[in-house]
């Protein structure tokens, strides 16, 4: 079967004709709408321009570049030229129109791979513990699945935490205190982009039959159906085999939505590049230094460590089958959003065994969050310096165990880290308007920190499947 991550070439000759013509109507409507009103003055100019940009991603994103490359060299273009483009037409003045109008493809894109998540999750958690049989088998595979995550998160903390500690961002730093910075809100502004974005979307892009479940809950059940099933032997095959199929249907639902990932890709990277607030990175550059030399320690720890060690996986390897889950985790800053594209790489494109991967990534990616954990105990540290709070080891400690507990009650969404922080200061007594003085750059931070939380799911699979006993690694595909 074709794989999300392999997408066949995209058909040639007359038969793109009547998609020009449908991308050609949808640019010239996106168009005129972002130069509303008409009477105002250069409105006919933008509407042309702006048109005739959306036409040409949606041409090149869409047609051209599916028949020249593979998809991971397709996303990483898109990852370049959307950040060029967002950068571009944010020093113009048109951060406006990258949000609301170039946003539309971004928030499709999200929207159609949340929609397969919990189904996702539930069949593949079922298929994999189920697939995994023997109960006792299962319970020593979850206690080892559990210390993995556990002391990886605790490394990873640790990591932070030092680092903070030597290269102290935040001394010295009092001109922060008193600067209150918020991202603006797509909220803020209200038009036909926003609102294909805010309500005509999701409206009609749900999961149907359990768009309100929260994923814990979802899990909890799929273990205790996946292991009934098990546990009944052979009356459980039937369902079982309804299940499997059921993997496959949802593996070709991500390969559709997996075709248009390069415009959303284009699409998330120009809108945040656009929001990024490059002047809070000036001023923040030492406390942005510190969260990124941990993020990268712990990556190179995960991958170059644990990986080859553990899991007798070559970095390589390892590096080369994972490029897409991390370039669709840099661009969407979701974790769960990059959940079906994590499970296909994982198993696939890497080798690690498909039970295996089914059960402990979408457990991962909801409670397994290294990059995360290590970014709010570098955020805490930093604010109390800022604030010239003396945090003690005793402090210390408290941030260690709170970002190590609270990191596994996050849901792996955009900005999650930031309710998360708050718990920390509360803990810890650093003043909550301390966050502000990070915000301006969490975006940025946080496209970073959820590679490194699906690098730390992804390198799990690949150690738990080695200590079972199953070959990682071959029969891999790219
Ligand atoms: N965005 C992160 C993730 O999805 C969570 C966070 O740190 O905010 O993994």
């Amino acid at each position: 079967m074709t794989s999300p991550t392999d997408t066949p070439p995209a058909p040639r000759g007359p038969r793109n004709a009547p998609l020009l013509i449908a991308f050609a109507i949808m640019a010239a409507g996106l168009g005129a709408a972002s130069a509303w009103p008409v009477n105002a003055p250069g409105a006919l100019a933008g509407a042309m321009w702006r048109a005739g940009l959306l036409f040409a991603v949606m041409a090149v994103f869409l047609v051209v570049l599916p028949r020249h490359a593979r998809l991971p060299m397709q996303i990483f273009i898109a990852m370049v030229s959307g950040g060029a483009a967002g950068w571009l037409l944010a020093r113009l003045g048109h951060e406006g129109f990258v949000s609301d109008y170039i946003g539309v493809f971004g928030a499709l894109f999200i929207l159609l791979l949340k929609v397969v998540i919990i189904p996702l999750v539930f069949v593949s958690i079922v298929c994999g513990v189920a697939g995994i049989g023997d109960p006792r088998k299962l319970g020593a595979l979850t206690v080892k699945m559990l210390g993995y995550y556990l002391v990886t998160t605790a490394v990873a903390v640790i990591i932070g935490l030092g680092l903070v500690t030597a290269i102290r961002p935040g001394v010295g730093q009092d001109a922060l205190r008193d600067q209150t910075l918020h991202a603006d809100s797509i909220e803020a502004s209200q038009n036909l982009g926003v609102m294909i974005q805010r309500d005509l979307l999701p409206a009609v892009i749900q999961n149907p039959i359990m768009a309100e479940q929260r994923p814990l809950v979802v899990i909890f059940f799929a273990l205790l159906l996946g292991a009934a099933l098990a546990a009944v032997g052979k009356d459980g095959e039937a369902a079982l085999r309804t299940f499997k199929s059921l993997d496959r249907a949802l593996i070709t639902i991500i390969l559709w939505v997996m075709a248009l990932a390069p415009i959303g890709v284009f699409a998330l990277m120009a809108r945040a590049i656009s929001e990024l607030g490059l002047q809070y990175i000036f001023t923040l550059a030492k406390y942005c230094f510190t969260v990124l030399s941990g993020l990268i320690a712990h990556f190179c720890v995960l991958v170059f460590i644990i990986c080859p060690l553990f899991a007798r996986v070559s970095p390589m390897r390892f590096l080369r089958g994972m490029t897409p889950a991390f370039e669709v985790a840099f661009s969407t800053s979701s974790s769960a959003a990059t959940l079906p594209v994590s499970i296909d790489c994982a198993a696939r494109r890497v080798g690690a065994n498909r039970n295996i991967c089914g059960f402990m990534l979408p457990v991962g990616a909801t409670i397994n969050m290294d990059g995360t954990a290590l970014y709010v105990a570098v955020a805490s540290v930093f604010v109390a310096q800022v604030y010239g709070i003396q945090i003690g080891l005793w402090g210390d400690l408290m941030i260690f165990l709170t970002a190590v507990m609270v990191s596994i009650g996050t849901a792996g969404i955009p900005g999650a880290s930031i309710g998360l922080m708050s718990i920390i200061f509360t803990t810890v007594g650093i003043p909550l308007e301390g966050l502000g003085i990070v915000l301006g750059v969490d975006r940025f931070l946080d496209m970073c920190r959820t590679v490194v939380n699906v690098t730390g799911d992804c390198a799990g699979a690949m150690v738990i499947s080695r200590s079972e006993g199953f070959p990682v690694g071959e029969g891999a595909s790219e």
